[in-house]
């Protein structure tokens, strides 16, 4: 059949389409953003952890190293106490020991304060950044179960569109049809345009009088837009 309307008919279902894959686009890429938003916080939170669990080893070990300072400092100060030898460099050496281990039970509880600094601090962290993990999570899941249903009821729309397009093709003339799909591939997806008080609606190119007049009188011929080519209807 020649009839422009069925051309028009047909671009506004490849418009439909478009604005569906569009869509369907868009929710892909904010789905992507906030996988990546996730996987940054799930890798904040595990350092954290792992963090939080190599400090309270730290500590566990100084712990135990203080105990076996604080063990030494008292065996050698019973020694010395309860030794019956005066021989002077044997009580100089115990002595040397003692205060060896009074120096290291010192640096060794520094160590303690510094590593509990730490730890509490990576322990005040840890609330904020689980939750941000949570949130991302959770932020994430909605988003793809939306991001399921979208493409769900999208895809049946686009299986839809794809039979009534097909049914309409073939009711179009063949030549017609033709020029309608190069048209649609040269003009990004729009081939059918719109005349306006004499204006294109796509390209707003002013049409000359001759161009309508024939526009309105020979209704059964293909027009197209002198400026940007595409084939032209009246509204
Ligand atoms: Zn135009």
């Amino acid at each position: 059949m020649r009839n422009v309307n069925l051309l028009l008919e047909l671009q506004r279902f490849c418009d439909q389409e478009a604005e569906i894959k569009k869509r369907q686009r868009e929710s892909v890429f904010s789905l992507l953003a906030l996988e990546k938003t996730f996987t940054a916080a799930e890798k904040q939170w595990n350092e954290l952890k792992q963090s939080i669990a190599s400090y309270k080893g730290l500590l566990m070990a100084e712990n135990l190293q203080l105990e076996t300072i604080e063990a030494n400092i008292k065996k050698w100060n019973t020694e010395l106490f309860t030794t019956h030898t005066a021989n002077p460099k044997y009580l100089r050496d115990i002595e040397a020991k003692i205060k060896e281990n009074e120096t290291a039970k010192s640096h060794s509880e520094d160590k303690v304060l510094e590593i509990m600094d730490l730890l509490e601090a990576d322990e005040a962290k840890s609330i904020q950044i689980e939750k941000d993990y949570l949130d991302a999570q959770s932020l994430l899941q909605l988003k793809k179960d939306a991001h399921a249903v979208l493409v769900g009821e999208t895809n049946s729309s686009l299986q839809d569109l794809e039979r009534k397009k097909s049914e309409l093709r073939l009711q179009i003339d063949e030549e017609w049809l033709a020029t309608f799909d190069k048209t649609f591939l040269q003009s990004q997806g729009k081939a059918v345009s719109l005349i306006s008080k004499g204006v294109c609606q796509i390209c707003r190119f002013m049409l000359p009088t001759s161009k309508l007049d024939q526009l309105y009188t020979q209704k059964d011929e293909l027009h197209f837009c002198d400026n940007c080519k595409r084939i032209i209807m009246v509204d």
